[in-house]
């Protein structure tokens, strides 16, 4: 694989770029949003617009108005804007969650077919500098940018609405599962006071 990624930079070093099949022809326009709606282009961007291209092909998504399409984060850098405007998975729907793991790695599930893939980055070489990774990262072949495969874990479920519960301390409603008891009183997070011994 470094062979390979040493090649293709020497390639991009002459300006022509490697003639692989399958390299990638982006859609420039939709990087364009990508990069309006996250305030800069950036190799962190670029992943998360490569992730859903793949995606989108693996499995044959379409902007998700409501929580048809569900993405999976395990990580919330930069290229979790693209998830957001590429698949419409967002964080207000529901249908976008962050496991927090740090890695760059996303899944992608299709609640329509069941489908499912996700993407983790591949190693990049440390010689590459930010502009080349951005590139490499949006024109590489895809199977030399992630490692694809499918997630260990299940689509997850449809996002709930919750009862609001007044605080009796605070009065400030919160979410019935965010409410605790305290001196037999219905708290919220904010007046509940820290207990935190365990072993
Ligand atoms: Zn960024
Ligand atoms: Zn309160």
């Amino acid at each position: 694989m470094l062979f390979c990624v040493k090649r293709l930079l020497q390639n991009q070093q002459t300006s022509k770029l490697p003639k692989v099949k399958g390299v990638a022809r982006m859609d420039k326009a939709l990087w364009d949003r990508c990069v309006e709606f996250h305030g800069h282009e950036c190799p962190g961007l670029a992943i998360g617009f490569r992730a859903c291209e793949i995606a989108k092909n693996e499995l044959h998504l379409t902007f998700s108005t409501d929580e048809e399409v569900v993405c999976v984060s395990e990580n919330d850098a930069c290229g979790v804007d693209a998830v957001q405007v590429i698949t419409g998975c967002t964080a207000g729907k529901g249908n976008l969650l962050h496991k927090d793991t740090g890695k760059m790695a996303f899944s992608f599930f299709n609640r329509k077919t069941g489908k499912t893939v996700r993407l983790i980055l591949n190693h990049l070489p440390e010689t590459m500098n930010r502009e080349e990774r951005q590139k490499y990262i949006l024109e590489a072949p895809k199977d030399q940018v992630f490692t694809i495969g499918k997630p260990k874990f299940t689509v997850p479920e449809y996002a709930q609405k919750f009862n609001t519960i007044i605080c009796e301390k605070c009065g400030e409603g919160a979410a019935e599962p965010k409410i605790r008891v305290h001196n037999g009183k219905k708290v919220c997070l904010d007046c509940a006071p820290d207990y935190d011994i365990r072993w």
